[in-house]
């Protein structure tokens, strides 16, 4: 293990499990898309969540989990904070702790058809998130962006969403290479609860309800 890995220090018991804290969530009711890595999550009480949540089809509603989370509370649906057109949420597949998506509520797959608001909105929180890991977790270095079309690496390419990655010096070590695995030092419940916590406006109670995403 890396030295430098971030929050590196309870990688005991490490065991292929879900980031729910809870173990009641169902993967179809969160944000991420699958791409082939294990995920080790080495914090100790978890419990196991198999199955995939790619929508079965391109339709809004329902089948899409970009569609879906924001009418879940903030606490089931991973969601670090909303604002007027989109919103920010842990992304159920991280390649690190605090990768986070920036999504439009509205079902638009493609960048070009985002309106003027939800281009400025999804730019305004892409800064805030950078700004609350920054805060909270201290990386060297991030990955924004969107991928396009299948083609282009997008599994739920119907509705877009940019990604906000942290990225901490070695943090790419043998484990994603050889191991086709990710080693996760935080629950994502745990790391959603600090973003939202800080996050501009949150309120002092650390909840994380009633965010001014604007801020
Ligand atoms: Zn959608």
């Amino acid at each position: 293990m890396s030295t430098t890995d971030p929050g590196a220090g309870a990688a005991h018991d490490d065991v292929v499990a879900s980031p729910g804290a809870a173990g009641t969530e169902q993967p179809g009711d969160l944000a991420g898309v699958p791409d082939g890595f294990e995920r080790l999550w080495t914090p100790h009480r978890m419990a196991y969540i198999g199955g995939q949540d790619k929508p079965a089809d391109a339709h809004a509603g329902p089948g899409c989990p970009f569609c879906r989370i924001p009418s879940l509370p903030d606490e089931d649906g991973l969601v670090v904070a909303r604002g007027e057109v989109a919103y920010v949420v842990m992304n159920l597949y991280p390649y690190n702790s605090g990768h986070v998506l920036v999504c439009p509520y509205r079902h638009v797959a493609d960048y070009t058809d985002l309106t003027d608001a939800e281009v400025a909105e999804v730019a305004a929180l892409t800064q805030t998130a950078m700004r609350v890991l920054r805060a909270v977790s201290g990386p060297h270095g991030f990955n924004l962006g969107m991928n396009q079309g299948d083609v282009a690496g997008a599994g739920i390419a119907a509705h877009l969403h940019q990604h906000v990655v942290p990225r901490w010096g070695g943090d790419s070590n043998f484990l994603p290479i050889v191991g086709r695995s990710r080693a996760l030092p935080e629950l994502l419940g745990d790391t959603r609860a600090r973003l939202a916590a800080a996050w501009p406006g949150a309120q002092a109670d650390g909840t994380g309800d009633d965010v001014d995403a604007k801020g």
